[in-house]
């Protein structure tokens, strides 16, 4: 019959379908947080159209998620209340994937299981993670809405294919029924089951409910068992993590919703969770991952901030919470003077939502510097270790205006401090070499914080190999009489390190910042000077190397410039359409001639950069 359709996954679906069950192995567990998560985001998204619609409720507004399992049918089911889905959305929504950046993420993987596993946690691959125990799943659903007998079943072996028939169901919302493998004995276990529950879960602000069950002795010297009362009792706190005091949460259960919001399979380096108090009230909770994603310079990549309006899930991809460069950061951000119908558009206008941006920006720079300031030492690499002092450069984060700090400042004991400061130590370079470049587009586009994020640029430098120089560092090494702090920019560190314009540093033993990352250029347009000194390209201009040069040196260079005169008009004659001037250098000491740029003119480098990109 014409209700009952055999169709096929998308190509892309199947090969994901049969990575997740090898890759994911391993951490088996996760499936349950993610259909726990679908059923949460289905009752969300049921409460957001209830807004303007009331009657999807259907005289059923209290929302839960229950978990039900079979001993004998080998099956666990996961049901929710929420919005539920019509025939059409099963297949588009459980037969494909709709997510962009799909083709690409799949060449990524690698075959090697645990590089895929990461990557693939960061990808998300949510519903399809139920065939890591199940060899079978069924999908019973009815859209809020649409009446009884337009509900759909959705039945998978999660091979190639999938089939749809048309049911009738009275209840609104989804259950989802795992068939489970031989080897997943373990999930027919309440106490399992609510263990995993509160692991990943917990945060959940929905109620998920397990029927309970009591001891029944076995009759005729069988073994007793585990018999269901009938009775139904709440297995999560059931309220929404960040609005919990800071004391009630522990570490773990930050590091748990992390991985929960961000399908990162590694712990954050940092969070900071806070109620900010004020003419805008809002309560952040904001986390630095420790890996940089995939799709980090993908530009249609959506925000890691989701917005929620007193509890209630807004929405996912909020990019008006936090300006551009800081989009590497994830977290929540629940307002409560927000209208619950905000549409992204009145997003981008609201007086609210710009407090919320700039109390959150703050907040996020106040914790980089404070792991800026916990770092001690620069990562191991081979030459040119420096130590980073960097504790001058970096102000203690100024207390944010009206933020009251949910944790109770209870006095760390002194070793206990000393312990955290050594793990901490190396955190500020994980950052950085994960998502300085990002850091460094904020120079251009947030000029209220400019200062601040200068202060926590590191780069390589003629003494240091690896990026690890801060311009404060820099500052506290220039020689007497210096007053430029000099960089270069290059392709790469060994272009940059043997470029004859530095000749005459090295000669004089004067640092030189080497940078290389394709962003400088462009975001160093926007900085020319760092507390007071201002910066000077060593490619650009007559370098002047002002008091740092001795009489004599400027007399003899004096008197070249006088003597090969009539050399450089003839030089200048020669190469009129090439160059715009010659002339005598105190630049090089070995190299007999090298290219500068005029100042203020576009250096070599972003002419080359703007040349590749075809303009
Ligand atoms: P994501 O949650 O990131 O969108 P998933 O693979 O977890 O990706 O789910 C795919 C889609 O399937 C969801 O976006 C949703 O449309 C649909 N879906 C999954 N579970 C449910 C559910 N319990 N109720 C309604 N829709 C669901
Ligand atoms: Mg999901």
């Amino acid at each position: 019959d014409s209700s009952n359709t055999k169709l096929p996954f998308q190509a892309e679906v199947a090969q994901l379908l049969h990575l997740v069950t090898h890759a994911l192995y391993s951490n088996k567990e996760i499936f349950l947080r993610e259909l726990i998560s679908n059923a949460s985001d289905a009752c969300d998204k049921l409460r957001f159209e209830a807004l303007d619609h009331p009657a999807l409720y259907e005289d059923q507004p209290d929302l839960d998620v229950r978990l039900t399992f079979d001993k004998a049918a080998r099956t666990l089911t996961i049901t929710d209340k929420g919005i539920g889905l019509s025939r059409q959305e099963a297949i588009d929504n459980l037969g494909t994937i709709a997510k962009s950046g799909t083709k690409d993420f799949m060449s990524r993987l690698s075959g090697d299981q645990k590089a895929d596993a990461q990557l693939i946690g960061q990808f998300g691959v949510g519903f399809y993670s139920g065939f890591i125990v199940a060899d079978k799943i069924t999908v019973e659903s009815r859209r809020a809405g649409l009446p009884a007998d337009q509900g759909v079943r959705w039945v998978s072996g999660g091979a190639g294919d999938f089939e749809v028939a048309d049911i009738t169901r009275a209840a609104r919302g989804t259950s989802i029924t795992l068939h489970l493998r031989d080897d997943a004995d373990e999930y027919l276990n309440a106490w399992k089951l609510k263990q995993i529950v509160g692991k990943y879960s917990d945060h959940i602000s929905l109620p998920i409910l397990m029927e309970k069950e009591e001891w029944k002795d076995g009759e005729n010297d069988q073994p007793g068992d585990m018999v269901k009362t009938g009775e139904w009792e709440t297995v999560n706190k059931a309220n929404a993590l960040w609005s919990r005091p800071k004391k009630d949460i522990t570490a773990e259960q930050y590091e748990e919703f992390y991985k929960s919001i961000s399908h990162d399979f590694e712990a954050p380096l940092a969070w900071s969770h806070n109620r900010v108090e004020g003419s805008t009230e809002y309560t952040q909770l904001l986390y630095i991952p420790s890996k940089a994603p995939f799709d980090l310079w993908n530009r249609d990549k959506s925000a890691g901030v989701k917005l929620y309006v007193k509890r209630v899930f807004i929405m996912d991809d909020a990019e008006a919470l936090l300006p551009n460069y800081l989009r590497f950061v994830k977290g929540v951000i629940d307002s409560a003077d927000l209208p619950l119908n905000v549409s992204r558009e009145l997003l981008q206008e609201s007086r609210d939502v710009k407090a919320i941006r700039e109390g959150s920006t703050k907040r996020v720079l106040s914790m980089l510097e404070d792991l800026a300031k916990k770092q001690k030492t620069a990562p191991e690499s081979g030459e040119g270790k420096v130590d980073v002092g960097s504790g001058e450069s970096v102000p203690a984060p100024e207390p944010t205006e009206g933020v009251t700090d949910v944790v109770d400042k209870n006095t760390t004991p002194a070793a206990e401090a000393a312990a955290e400061y050594a793990d901490e130590s190396g955190k500020f370079a994980r950052f950085y070499a994960e998502f300085g470049a990002v850091l460094k587009e904020g120079l251009g586009e947030d000029m209220g914080n400019r200062d601040r994020i200068a202060k926590l640029l590191r780069f390589a430098s003629t003494t240091s190999d690896v990026a690890s120089v801060s311009f404060a560092d820099y500052k506290a090494r220039m020689k007497e009489g210096q007053d430029a702090i000099y960089y270069i920019t290059a392709d790469n560190l060994a272009a940059a390190k043997n470029s004859p314009q530095l000749e005459v540093f090295k000669k004089k033993g004067i640092e030189v910042l080497l940078m290389t990352d394709r962003v400088d250029e462009w975001a160093l347009n926007y900085l020319n000077e760092f507390d007071g000194t201002p910066l000077q390209s060593v490619a650009k201009g007559a370098v002047d190397l002002g008091k740092l040069q001795d009489e004599a040196e400027k007399k003899a260079a004096e008197e070249a410039a006088e003597s090969f005169k009539p050399l450089l008009e003839k030089l200048k004659e020669a190469l009129k359409d090439k160059a715009e001037d010659v002339r005598v250098t105190t630049r090089l000491v070995d190299s007999p001639a090298c290219l500068v740029v005029e100042d203020g003119g576009m250096s070599t480098q972003l002419a080359r950069m703007l040349k590749q990109a075809g303009q």
